[in-house]
This record gives structure tokens, sequence and C-alpha cells, in this order.
């Protein structure tokens, strides 16, 4: 699968007040025939350090509840000239593209969740269960949104996960750490409007309702070092938007196709399709209406499949109501957003990456857990096949210096 798909850089410089975007020439100048050009489109993941009061965003799933293999759903992570990072949302599919950024995972520890349709939560149980086989020494934070009864809220869900997930944690925890496999709960108020949901380290980040099936879904800001980026999840057009996501830098916001396309394209019946695109989200042109309110430095449309079958008809409809800097996202674009520019790139990530390591050491495993293990499945170990391991298990217990936990010792005797 070819990852690279050029994209055309912007710098926004402000004349007036007013934001003009404009093209950076051809990637500058080549200057030497065994030189090199001046990279303009792609981001190669874990090579460019962030300057203190930069933030580079990245989408990690941008398509619908029936992922694809070019779209996740929904998931943008957030990464801070601070150090920190924050992942919004995380639908299914998405840790495939959050893993070929190759961060360590002792750093991906906070998500922050609009709502939870599977399409913007599915992906938990990956970061979860991945990070803590990957290293994550730490439980995992998540912050969401109460729901009209408890049993619709962030706290609700995530109890019930990790009952779902019991057998995942048990066994992981008696043959791994405890610990990694915690996951700490904060549950805000849907209804708060512009409420502080979020405050260390110089990082603000703020939610207000959204208007999506129910009640419940918020969208949220996040400022930082003088700028605000915006994360929508999914909603109708509201008025909390309008109001609160005003003249932010970048602001990203759904963006669903029109009827016809569910119906020809996504195998919806009309009814459906027609309903989807403008009572459930926001179409191209109410999209385009509320950044020509909102008037961000820069606009970031997904959850649309973005194809070249559909994609101009999504950005057709946007162009009715909005002419200013805009990105149809898909999996794995990136933008960097200082005071002076905003650049849209795509990140080349290899398909095949390894978690890097970081600093962080997980806690060793925890003694007196209860074995998962009954010694009707016990005994039905094949010795011989066992045994099969041993040479290479010796080399590696004198090359790691492991004779002191020897799991064998004893082992057949039990
Ligand atoms: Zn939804
Ligand atoms: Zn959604």
């Amino acid at each position: 699968m070819t990852r690279i798909r050029p994209r055309l850089l912007f710098a926004v410089p402000f004349l007036a007040g007013v934001a003009l975007p404009f093209l950076l020439g051809a990637g500058g100048q080549v200057t030497d025939p065994v030189g090199v050009a001046p990279d303009r489109y792609t981001y190669y993941p874990g090579t460019e350090a962030l300057a203190k009061d930069e933030i580079r965003v990245i989408a990690c799933g941008t398509g619908m509840p029936d992922q694809r293999l070019g779209q996740a759903s929904a998931c943008f992570l957030f990464e801070l000239g601070n150090g920190d990072k924050f992942i919004f949302d995380i639908g299914s599919g998405s840790m495939r593209n959050i893993a070929a950024l190759m961060i360590p995972y002792q750093y991906l520890d906070k998500v922050f969740l609009s709502h939870l349709h599977t399409d913007h939560w599915g992906g938990l149980g990956s970061l979860w269960a991945g990070g803590w086989t990957a290293g994550r020494p730490v439980p995992l934070e998540v912050w969401g949104p109460s729901g009209m009864t408890p049993d619709m809220g962030t706290k609700y869900a995530v109890e019930h996960f990790l009952k779902a997930n019991n057998w995942d944690y048990q066994t992981r925890a008696y043959k791994i750490t405890p610990v990694p496999g915690q996951i700490t709960v904060h549950e805000f108020d849907y209804k708060g409007e512009n409420q502080v949901v979020y405050q260390e380290n110089g990082v603000t980040i703020r939610s207000w309702p959204a208007i999506h099936a129910g009640d419940g879904p918020v969208s949220f800001s996040l400022e930082y070092a003088g700028l605000k980026v915006v994360f929508g999840g999914d909603t109708t057009p509201n008025k909390w938007v309008v109001e609160y996501a005003k003249n932010a830098d970048l602001v990203i916001h759904e963006v669903f196709p029109p009827p016809w396309v569910w119906v020809e394209w996504g195998n919806q019946p009309p009814q459906l399709g027609w309903r989807a695109c403008c009572e459930f989200h926001t179409s191209g042109p109410a999209f385009g209406k509320i950044m020509s309110e909102v008037k961000p430095r820069h606009a970031v449309g997904y959850h649309f499949f973005n194809e070249e079958a559909t994609r101009y008809v999504v950005y057709d409809g946007i162009r009715e109501t909005y002419d200013g800097p805009l990105s149809m996202s898909t999996d794995l674009m990136v933008w960097n957003v200082t005071k002076d520019a905003i650049t849209e790139r795509m990140a080349v990530a290899p398909e095949d990456a390894w978690s890097v390591p970081g600093t962080a050491r997980q806690p060793p495993p925890q003694k007196g857990l209860p074995d998962p293990m009954s010694d009707f499945i016990r005994n039905g170990k094949w010795r011989e096949g066992y045994e099969a391991s041993d040479e290479m298990l010796d080399r590696m217990m004198e090359k790691y210096d492991l004779e002191e936990q020897d799991w064998r010792k004893g082992y057949w005797d039990r």
C-alpha cells in the first residue's frame, strides 16, 4: 500500500487581520545535482523535533464505522512542543496508524473521547492491550462525557469494557504485570459549555455539547502556547461550535457526503441516506457555513470516505459556502501549527514498524495473583514439545542472565 500522497504546503500570513493562504514555491531550490530537494510533502515519523510553541496534529482515522484499508475510524493525535501527547477519539482500526508513528507507548496514555459510538472509541482495546504488551508502564487515562443517565456515560462504558475484557485482563495481569491494564476514567458533564476538562503543564482542554444521535456527545478545544486547535466530534451544526471554535487556528470538524452518495455508494436505503448527511451529521454546505462563521486559520474536514469517486462532491458542497484554507483529510495527514504557519503534509510511515522503546520500564510481574490456568489444562501440556525449545532457551538464559528466573525449574513436578 503506497502512502505517499503529495499535498500542497500552505503558509498563511496575516495581512490587515485577514488570513491569505498562498502556495510556497515548489520545494525551494535545488542548487546542486547531488543535493537534496527541500522536503515539502512528507512527514517522516520520529524525525522532526517540535518547537516549544508548536503543535503537530496527525490524522490516525478519518473514515466511517465500516473502516477500510486506507481509512480507519475517527482518531486524531495531538503532539505538543512541551512533550505532551493526546489522542482525540480512537475509532476502530486507528491503532494501526498510531503504531506506524513509532511513538513509545509510555507517551500514549491520554485519550479524550467525543462520544461512545464505536467508530470513535472502538480502537481503545488495541491501545489498552497493545500498549500493555509493548511497554506502557502506567494505566491508561480516559476523559469522556457523561450521558443522560449513568449507563450512557463514559465511566459506565469503560467499566464495562474492562468487564467484557476480563479474560484478557486477568491473563495479562498474571503473566505480564497488572498496572498498565488499569484505566482511570475522568468523566465530565456533557452539558458543560466551554468547560475546562483538563488543565496541566500549560495545556487547557475544554468541551462543549455536540448534537448527534442523543445526549452525551461533545467537541473539544485544546489551547497551548497561544494556539487553539478544535477537535469536533460527530455533530450537526450547533450554536456552541460557532461560538467556542471562533478564530481557532485549526478546526477539525466532521463533514458528510450528500444523500445520493449514501444510496449509490454506501448501501443505504434512501430514507437513511438523506438523514445521515444532515440530521445526524454535517453536510458539505453546512460544514462550509460553520467555517465561514468560525473563520479558522485552517479548516479540516473528516468522517467521509476520501477517494476519487466521492471526494469532489464533498469538496464542492463545502465550497458552496466556504472559500478559506481547507484540508480534505485522510489517514496519516499531518498538520504543523505555529503562529507563523500551518502546513499540511502526508506522513510516510512504515507498514511493518515495531514498537519503539522509550525510557520507562514496566513494573515486574506481580506475585500472588490468581493463576488463570487449572491443573486440568496444565496437565495437557506435551512435554516433548516444550523440551524442543530447551536448547534455545538455555542460550537465551545465558545471554540475558535469567538463571534465577528459569520458569522451567520444577515445571513438570507441579
Ligand atoms: Zn457518532
Ligand atoms: Zn462517527
